[in-house]
């Protein structure tokens, strides 16, 4: 086989680039869509089912849990309705304290009136003039204040990033936005805007395994082509199969960290860390204090989450068929970090997810559990080092050698599925035309 360019992995980023361009898509898994994959469980049936029941008597689970398509502008959401038809939803989602057993809406900042024992001090600390920070858990400080930090944020980063907010570099600090006016009106009115990147969302009417369907079908995905080196010299990559195919440029969606250990590169800075997440999904009757939420976050759980989401709270579809009328039942993911390199083995998992169900039928989230599915999503979410070069010096070593990584993973970025998908259009489109 010759071509000049190939894409490497066929997750949105990689389908999207195929789609715009034409170019084959090498993907190690035999199904299109990387971490943007759903499947179905039923608890009369012991596997991963990759399409529903004839009966629809199923829960509808994520690999990844909950992804649902915030963000991306107008001409992006066009394209996604082209593909597949999508539903609007506004989110609902909170801080729950377990301990004070309070709901606060997110942003937390911007719901003070649920604190009025911590609010005035909050404010004066929140108006304070900044000064300089390098690490997230300094900027953390400076941004929100002592009196928050210690209730939420810190407790609640040292959760989502596995205590890595000690030492990295502020990031993404959109999701968590701070404007003094909604945060002084939302200390005293309940007449608050959502705010936040993900107000609004959309999610595929049947899946988003249709998603990835419906871009695979028009690109040229090569399944079961693992890549286990990127030979620079010959310019060849190898595949586990024994497969071989040269190349003139790589358009590259796997991890940054990845394809340096595939091409055998090195830069001088030290590497950029990354955290792990165990997704756990689990199908239940639904307990009597379940709240509405779509998901919450979670400063104080006892197992060691930091997120837990509800599919259908989003979406009723997302439950086995005769429950979804009478919401009986409930579908859940829940979410533990873990620093790159640490990973629980089957047995510490299992020992986990027992605590988790058991934590959450105490919270009366659950009752009966019918199924308990876990996902090991290995670089989940990429960081940095404050002042780090690692990520300028490892795409550029890259793109000296025609390879051009692009995606959250492959820029090494915080972004979700639209921006992801315009990522690969773009590169898709702008190879093509070359
Ligand atoms: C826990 C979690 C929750 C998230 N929630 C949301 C959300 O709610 N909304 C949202 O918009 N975004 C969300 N995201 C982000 C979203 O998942 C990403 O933006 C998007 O999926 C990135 O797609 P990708 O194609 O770049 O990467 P991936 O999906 O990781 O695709 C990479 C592909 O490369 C393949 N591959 C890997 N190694 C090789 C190899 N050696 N050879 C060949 N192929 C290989 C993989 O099999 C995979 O198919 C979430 C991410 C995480 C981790």
């Amino acid at each position: 086989m010759n071509s000049n360019t190939l894409i490497l992995g066929g997750g949105v980023t990689g389908l999207a680039a195929g789609f715009a361009s034409g170019f084959p898509v090498l993907e190690a898994a035999s199904f299109p869509g990387g971490i943007c994959s759903s499947y179905y469980l039923s608890p009369n049936v012991s596997e991963r089912l990759s399409i529903p029941l004839a009966s629809q008597e199923n829960y509808h689970f994520e690999i990844g849990g909950g992804h649902w398509i915030f963000g991306g502008d107008a001409s992006i959401l066009r394209m996604l309705r082209s593909l597949t038809s999508v539903k609007q939803y506004q989110r609902k989602s909170s801080v729950y304290f377990r301990e004070r057993n309070l709901y606060v809406p997110y942003p937390l900042q911007n719901n003070l009136r649920y604190l009025p024992d911590l609010r005035s001090q909050a404010l004066h600390e929140m108006s304070r003039t900044k000064s300089d920070f390098s690490t997230w858990q300094e900027w953390q400080i400076q941004y929100f204040g002592e009196t928050l930090s210690e209730l939420f944020f810190e407790p609640f980063h040292q959760l989502y990033t596995a205590g890595l907010h000690k030492s990295i570099a502020p990031q993404d600090a959109y999701k968590s936005p701070i404007d003094l006016a909604q945060v002084i009106q939302g200390a005293f009115d309940n007449n608050v805007q959502p705010a936040g990147y993900n107000a609004t969302f959309v999610y595929p009417e049947s899946s988003l395994n249709m998603l990835a369907q419906q871009l695979a079908s028009r690109a040229d995905v090569k399944y079961g082509q693992k890549v286990v080196k990127i030979d620079l010299c010959d310019r060849v990559i190898y595949c586990e199969n024994g497969e071989i195919y040269p190349y003139r440029h790589i358009i590259a969606t796997l991890p940054l960290n990845r394809l340096l250990e595939l091409t055998g590169l090195e830069v001088t800075a030290p590497p950029d860390p990354y955290t792990s997440v165990l997704v756990l999904n689990l199908g239940a009757v639904r307990g009597s204090s379940c709240p509405d939420d779509h998901w919450l976050y979670n400063p104080d759980a006892r197992s060691g989450f930091h997120r837990v989401g509800f599919y259908s709270n989003v979406d009723r579809n997302f439950l086995p068929q005769s429950s979804r009328i009478s919401g009986r039942l409930v579908s859940i993911y829940v979410e533990r970090a873990y620093q790159g390199g640490v990973r629980p083995n089957p047995t510490e998992i299992d020992i986990y997810t027992k605590q988790v169900i058991a934590e959450l039928q105490e919270w009366g989230y659950i009752e009966a559990v019918e199924v308990a599915d876990p996902t090991w999503i290995d670089v989940a979410y990429t960081w940095s080092w404050p002042n780090s070069h690692w990520r300028s010096q490892s795409l550029k070593a890259l793109e000296e050698h025609d390879i051009y990584p692009v995606g959250r993973y492959g820029r090494w970025i915080f972004q979700g599925i639209a921006d992801s998908l315009r990522d690969g259009l773009f590169v898709g489109v702008s190879f093509k035309e070359q």
